[in-house]
């Protein structure tokens, strides 16, 4: 078969052309990202021999490392599960991974070069880094169970070319022809022995299995001492440069920060620096040991569960089983990244027998345990980093108050919220229930779409008024767990300020305007009678408010009923949903009001009041961020009436 050619995928060609001209001086961690990978393939391999023997390599699994100073080639040899040309076409062509479109806006949004690291980081696109170091890349590559082996091309340009080609063994040899080293551009030349060694020791200490290298030197003259020299280099090729110890087992005062860095970096294939690091040993009936990590930076496929790849390793008395295991972390713990060590696990395990398994479900819980203590020591101690945390992983970890177990108020004792009692910082339920004032007795709450539009609602301004603080939330996960399962916090319920019926007044010491508004009531109800049945299919009911100061209308949502974007998660999954309407509230002392109501009293059947209250209706639903249902009708209406004010 001669060379077939094929062009990269358009998101790849961005991402190589921001390779190469990137500024990124670290260029030397693309060693890290190859090593990484020929690692991750003798994994794979090394799992898949505990049931087919004959996949595993006869000879020590390992990766080699050849450096031709006059070729000017780095090969990266493994003899791990290789690829067959599916596999090189979808690995080393496309990003395949979701989110690539969203890749691609942030490449976009990007411009310069200056985002580059951070993009490079979170889209895990850690083969194409070599592209930073080379002009040229060739991988040949033989799946473990396969006779042909695959032989890939590129200069980092359009495109690749794949060929057949032939490979003693399955693994996969990936050669750099590598660019001219340049001190300037942070290019070190990686033929150099020294430079390699420096490297491999530097991030990639820790990889299970032995890093060798071989550096190809010119032929020496025959002489005595020139074959001496020679069995000395071949004894140093032997020796690995890394020293595989596991960093987990190392006492934690063994342990740089730096190695801790770098280890987190070669299992979470993130360019970043982890955020916080949760290291832990279980001891007792069920023995474990953990070093788990949170990322700084939320990774791309955080919302898309099925295709996040990234997650815990599970090792057994240091014998990688396998990447990912979903089951030791509840899935609002999603974002951690990181390793576990059991004693006692059988080794092959499957999937399906692991979720039973008790030892990891006593791991999974002490676990939970263990990052939720270091998060709340986080939120004590560092608030900034705190803050970046909630930040990225806030939504994620609220998904937990979804699930009814003890864990609930340990979540909610991490819970920050915007809230009215200052624009700037972020509340904690603790501080809210610290201010709140004699007599009030629920927290109270407002959850909506954006803050913005929750913090300008018009259900708040009683609230404002009277001074009682109220915490908002728009994330769509609050919805959820304030709406349909809403916890209690020290005793204390949560209460919608966005829903039922609120009385305010009723706090009041003298209870004067509780009393104010009662025959007040009875001269409105004519007209609210009227504008209910103009709004008939739309609004539920309309009502005097006690929530309203300065707005003359807003809509509310009884307890317990579906909000509007509720609603519409459901019917997007399918569900069968009643139709429901929100009642409309109407300031009684706004002018507006007053003057519909004198109206109303010279002549009920005026068509005004129709017209109005569908004006007030649409105009509380934008002022809530809400969509009107038809704007069409609604702008014209509006213009109609803005006409005749002319
Ligand atoms: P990542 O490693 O983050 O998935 P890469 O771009 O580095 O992204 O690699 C893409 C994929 O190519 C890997 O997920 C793996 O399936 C495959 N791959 C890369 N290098 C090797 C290798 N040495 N052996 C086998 N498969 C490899």
């Amino acid at each position: 078969m001669s060379a077939e050619q094929h062009e990269f995928q358009a998101e790849v060609k961005q991402l190589l052309d921001l390779m190469i001209h990137s500024l990124y001086s670290n260029k030397e961690v693309f060693l890290r990202e190859l090593i990484s990978n020929a690692s991750d393939a003798i994994d794979k391999v090394r799992f898949e021999g505990v049931i087919k023997p004959e996949l595993l390599p006869s000879d020590e699994l390992g990766i080699q490392l050849i450096a031709d100073p006059e070729a000017r080639t780095l090969a990266i040899v493994d003899n791990g599960i290789g690829m067959n040309r599916d596999d090189v076409v979808s690995n080393l062509g496309t990003l395949a991974k979701s989110g690539t479109g969203e890749f691609l806006e942030k490449l976009k949004g990007a411009g310069g070069q200056g985002d580059a690291p951070e993009l490079i980081g979170q889209f895990g696109v850690g083969f194409y880094a070599a592209f930073m170091a080379a002009d040229e890349i060739t991988v040949l590559t033989r799946k473990a169970g396969d006779a042909e082996a695959v032989l890939w091309k590129s200069d980092g340009g359009g495109g690749y070319s794949i060929e057949a080609a032939e490979r003693d063994g399955a693994g996969t040899t990936v050669t750099l022809s590598l660019k001219a080293s340049d001190a300037d551009d942070g290019l070190q030349d990686f033929t150099d022995e020294w430079v390699v060694r420096q490297t491999v020791k530097k991030y990639s200490d820790f990889v299970a299995y032995p890093i060798k290298l071989e550096v190809i030197r010119p032929p020496k003259p025959a002489s005595k001492e020139g074959a001496d020299e020679e069995t000395e280099e071949k004894d140093a090729a032997n020796e690995p440069l890394n020293s595989m110890k596991a960093i987990w087992t190392r006492p934690d005062s063994d342990v740089t920060d730096e190695e801790y860095k770098e280890f987190y970096k070669h299992i979470s294939h993130d360019f970043q620096e982890p955020l916080l690091r949760v290291a832990s040993k279980m001891e007792g009936n069920f023995e474990a040991k953990s070093l788990l990590f949170v990322p700084s930076v939320a990774p791309h496929d955080l919302y898309h569960r099925e295709m996040s790849h990234r997650g815990i390793q599970l090792y057994v008395r240091r014998v990688f089983i396998m990447d990912e295991c979903r089951d030791l972390v509840p899935e609002y713990l999603r974002f951690m990244r990181g390793v576990v060590d059991a004693e006692d696990v059988t080794l092959n395990v499957s999937r399906e027998m692991l979720q039973q398994d008790r030892q990891i479900q006593a791991i999974r819980k002490y676990l939970v345990k263990k990052v939720l203590e270091s998060l709340k020591a986080l939120r004590k101690n560092d608030e900034e980093k705190y803050l970046k945390f909630w930040g990225e992983f806030g939504p994620v970890l609220k998904e937990g108050l979804l699930i009814f177990d003890e864990k609930k108020d340990r979540i909610l004792d991490l819970v920050l919220a915007r809230s009215t009692n200052d624009d700037a910082k972020l509340a904690s339920l603790d501080e809210y229930v610290e201010r709140m004032g004699e007599g009030q007795e629920d927290i109270y709450y407002m959850v909506g779409n954006s803050i913005d539009a929750l913090s300008n609602s018009p259900h708040l301004e009683a609230f404002k008024e009277k001074g009682i603080e109220v915490l908002l939330f728009a994330d769509p996960v609050d919805e959820v767990w304030l709406q349909q399962m809403p916890p209690e916090f020290k005793g204390k319920a949560f209460k919608s300020a966005g829903r039922g019926a609120v009385d305010l007044e009723e706090k009041d010491e003298e209870g004067e305007e509780g009393e104010k508004k009662e025959p007040e009531n009875e001269i409105f109800n004519d007209l609210l009678s009227a504008l209910s049945s103009a709004l008939e299919g739309t609004a539920a009911e309309v009502r005097l408010s006690k929530r309203l100061k300065s707005s003359p209308a807003c809509l509310v949502l009884e307890e317990g009923q579906l909000s509007p974007q509720l609603e519409a998660m459901l019917r997007q999954a399918g569900q069968k949903v009643p139709e429901t309407h929100p009642v409309m509230e109407i300031n009684s002392d706004h002018v507006l009001v007053k003057k519909l109501q004198e109206i109303f009293e010279a002549d009920a059947t005026d068509a005004r009041i129709a017209t109005y209250a569908e004006l007030l209706f649409g105009q509380a639903q934008l002022a809530e961020g809400g969509q009107i249902d038809d704007p069409a009708a609604f702008s014209k209406k509006l213009a109609d009436v803005m006409l005749k004010a002319l």
